[in-house]
């Protein structure tokens, strides 16, 4: 059996597998303080017969292994989990543990079985409190000394917008204009509260299609997978795709990146993909991938 824990912000999804396809028992556990979280998911996986564990959680934390830091949140800001060991807190330091962040553990999870198969190169952007981007580079999450946060770029602003942003680090940095809270402090009101004609979306799509071009060309992945609750509104995707074109002007060859329809998607797996994205790192330890 394997083993797969995804860390969110309110909630762990615990799940134990023969196959990252093939669940045999799952647990969700709220996230309230790390002994009580930890603890529990540990009690669940205690009950198996597990061989390796890859964990997906909300960050920034430690995914090297290499490095002292390794399964570790680092400066969060839900303060009683800065400095907290998942790996200990899990009861998993005699199993092989792969540990990445949610956004990572999404673009597997995509990658192996949703919208990213039959990809190597993909990129996932979640669009929702925040902006994640989880990078797979030759199949293999992309780090650096830390993992990526691409959600911080600047964009260049839409002409006449002076919505200052609401990053405490950058202000206008692409998560502090385009996010969902960032959508709600320019109106007013949560986003899930306007209407898909209100004047607010084409500086959203101005915003995320510059985010997504600069991605798209310092990364030239083979395809991009967009999650996050903002992404939900449908009547986003087309005039999105196009402005993404209309940003990158040609200047790639457009049979390895188009047709846009198939080239900017939407996540196929839903609430599963972190969870799924977790078991395929555990997999991985088991078959030495
Ligand atoms: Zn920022």
């Amino acid at each position: 059996m394997i083993a797969g824990i995804e860390g969110g912000g309110t909630k762990f999804v615990c799940a134990v597998a023969e196959t990252p396809e093939r669940i045999v028992a799952r647990a969700t556990v709220p996230t309230t303080t790390p002994a009580e979280t930890l603890g529990a998911a540990a009690a669940f996986l205690a009950q198996h017969d597990v061989r390796a564990l890859g964990i997906a959680s909300f960050g920034p934390l430690g995914v090297d292994p290499a490095r002292a830091d390794f399964g570790r949140l680092l400066a969060t800001p839900k303060a009683r989990w800065s400095g907290v060991d998942l790996v200990a807190g899990l009861g998993a330091q005699g199993l092989p543990v792969a540990v990445e962040t949610d956004v990572i553990g999404a673009a597997l999870g995509e990658q192996a079985y949703g919208a990213g198969r039959g990809t190597r190169d993909l990129v996932y952007v979640t669009v929702g409190t925040g902006i994640g981007v989880g990078v797979l580079a030759g199949g293999a999450p992309l780090h650096g000394v830390l993992h990526p946060e691409a959600g911080h770029v600047r964009v260049p602003r839409a002409p006449g917008d002076d919505f200052a942003g609401i990053c405490p680090y950058h202000g206008d940095c692409l998560e502090g204009l385009a996010s969902g809270p960032a959508l709600a402090a320019r109106a007013g009101r949560p986003a899930e509260a306007l209407a898909d004609d209100d004047a607010l979306w084409p500086l959203f799509v101005h915003d995320l299609a510059a985010g997504l071009a600069n991605l798209i060309l310092t990364l030239v992945p083979e395809r991009v997978v967009l999650g996050g609750g903002v992404l939900g509104r449908a009547h986003l995707w087309p005039p999105l795709r196009a402005a993404v074109a209309a940003q990158l002007a040609g200047y790639l060859p457009t049979q390895r990146t188009g047709p846009w329809d198939a080239y900017l998607v939407p996540p196929a797996l839903g609430a599963r993909a972190g969870v799924t994205g977790a078991l395929v790192l555990a997999a991985g330890l088991v078959t030495g991938r």
